[in-house]
C-alpha cells in the first residue's frame, strides 16, 4: 500500500517514516520537524492480540498518514503571513540581522 505524505508544512520539504512499531514519526528531512502518532502495536484493545496487553492496529499507517497530510484551511491573509515567515531566513541573512536582536 502506498502512503503518500503531504509536504513539510513548514519548509515544504520531503517528509519520510521514521519509526513504526509503538510510535509512526513522520519527519521532515529538510528542517526535522516532526510528529508522532499511535503505531502498529498500542494497548488500545482490538481483535488482533500480540501478546504483552498490546494488539495490532493495521490501519495505523493509514491514520498516520491521514493525521499528518490534514491541514488547517487558511485564507489568503493567512497564507500572506506564512509566506512572510517562509522568507525570514533569506531577509535575515540578506540584511545579516542578528537572530538575538530580533524583538518578538
Ligand atoms: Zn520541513
Amino acid at each position: 500500500m502506498n502512503y503518500e505524505l503531504k509536504a513539510c508544512p513548514f519548509c515544504g520539504g520531503e517528509p519520510e517514516f521514521e519509526g513504526m512499531d509503538r510510535l509512526i514519526k513522520i519527519g521532515c528531512k529538510a528542517c526535522g520537524y516532526s510528529r508522532a502518532f499511535r503505531g502498529l502495536l498500542q494497548a488500545t484493545v482490538n481483535d488482533k492480540p500480540v501478546g504483552n496487553g498490546e494488539y495490532y492496529h493495521s490501519n495505523a499507517t493509514s491514520d498516520a498518514t491521514a493525521a499528518w497530510n490534514r491541514r488547517p484551511a487558511v485564507d489568503e491573509a493567512s497564507n500572506a503571513d506564512s509566506a512572510r515567515w517562509r522568507m525570514l531566513p533569506a531577509v535575515i541573512e540578506k540584511h545579516q540581522i542578528d537572530y538575538l536582536t530580533l524583538a518578538y
